[in-house]
């Protein structure tokens, strides 16, 4: 089958690729859809060594696999857990001591024809939920999981840094709270996507430091958590959203002096996502700026890394 192989940070299109062979408990997949991700672009510059096919957010035809799945179209939870560990025992299950992760940890990803994923990891779109939307799941959960780790209040001040794809889908969900919200970013035209739904944004200068009571870095670089450390009033929260290719550097007393709690955030639970899609109370669709097929996968990367681009989809099959 063909995919999007990395190896080496090289990122090739192979035509030779094994259709996958089915694990034990799991389903395989036809994929229909899937989204670049940042974390793709931070893989092919090393962020973490792996090797195979790239590819997490994805929507999918059941195959094979329990006859309650077969014919649907799924999302699917990205992280495959042994359910026998401390964490999988107590909860946790996305801190899997020996969890692999779809297309990033030791588990063939989305960009490919086919996938397995475990068959509890699957689940159905709502026919409502056209399919290009249904990509953003994986994302949506991601930024939801930042309500689960923090209570946000309607009288809570909310910076969150970042107008990319992340940090568009963080100020939609948090919005939905009613809190006191500000986005900041570098890209006007990005920034009109959220002040067209009623969210106030500005650049950086926008920001009044020490005046928040919770921020949110959705922009993985050292400037962007620089703003965000800067804007919060003392005992307020910063939330870590992105993940960083190199290393950060801090003033660890200052967060020490205000006693700021510092939250890293990453997976998030799928059918709260996929509820607030199904109900059409966040808004996907202006963010998706490219189609491509598998065949035109190097070029869709390219694009995916060009300035102000946000989210690039890959059509990879048909829908029946
Ligand atoms: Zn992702
Ligand atoms: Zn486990």
């Amino acid at each position: 089958m063909k995919a999007l192989w990395l190896e080496n940070k090289h990122l090739q299109l192979r035509t030779d690729v094994p259709i996958p062979e089915i694990p034990p408990g799991e389903a395989l997949v036809r994929v229909v859809r899937a989204g670049i991700c940042n974390t793709d672009l931070e893989l092919l510059k090393g962020y973490y060594p792996y090797r195979g096919i790239l590819g997490h957010e994805f929507v999918g035809i059941v195959e094979q696999g329990p006859s309650q799945l077969v014919g649907k179209r799924v999302v699917g939870d990205i992280n495959a857990v042994c359910g026998e560990c401390y964490f999988c025992r107590s909860g946790q299950a996305t801190h899997c001591e020996n969890r692999t992760v779809l297309g990033i940890v030791k588990r063939n990803g989305a960009f490919g024809e086919y996938l397995t994923l475990p068959i509890e990891n699957l689940h159905p779109v709502p026919e409502s939920v056209p399919t290009d939307v249904a990509t953003f799941t994986e994302p949506l959960a991601a930024a939801l999981e930042i309500q689960q780790q923090v209570q946000v209040r309607p009288d809570d001040r909310v910076l969150v840094v970042g107008d990319g794809k992340l940090g568009q889908l963080v100020a939609q969900t948090l919005a939905l709270t009613g809190c006191n919200l500000l986005v900041i970013g570098r890209h006007q035209e990005k920034l009109a996507n959220l002040a067209a739904r009623g969210i106030q944004t500005g650049l950086a200068d926008a920001v009044t430091d020490r005046s928040f009571d919770l921020s949110v870095e959705c922009t993985g670089n050292p400037e962007g958590f620089a703003i965000a450390r800067r804007a919060l009033r003392p005992r307020a929260t910063l939330v870590l959203k992105s993940t960083y290719a190199g290393q950060l550097t801090f003033d660890a007393s200052s967060l020490v002096v205000d006693e700021i709690t510092l939250i890293g955030s990453r997976c998030g639970s799928f059918p709260p996502a996929l509820q607030l899609l199904a109900e059409n109370r966040v808004d996907v669709e202006p963010l998706i700026h490219a189609h491509y097929s598998l065949s035109e996968g190097l070029a869709a990367f390219d694009r995916a890394q060009k300035r102000g681009v946000l989210k690039v989809l890959l059509e990879i099959g048909v829908e029946s």
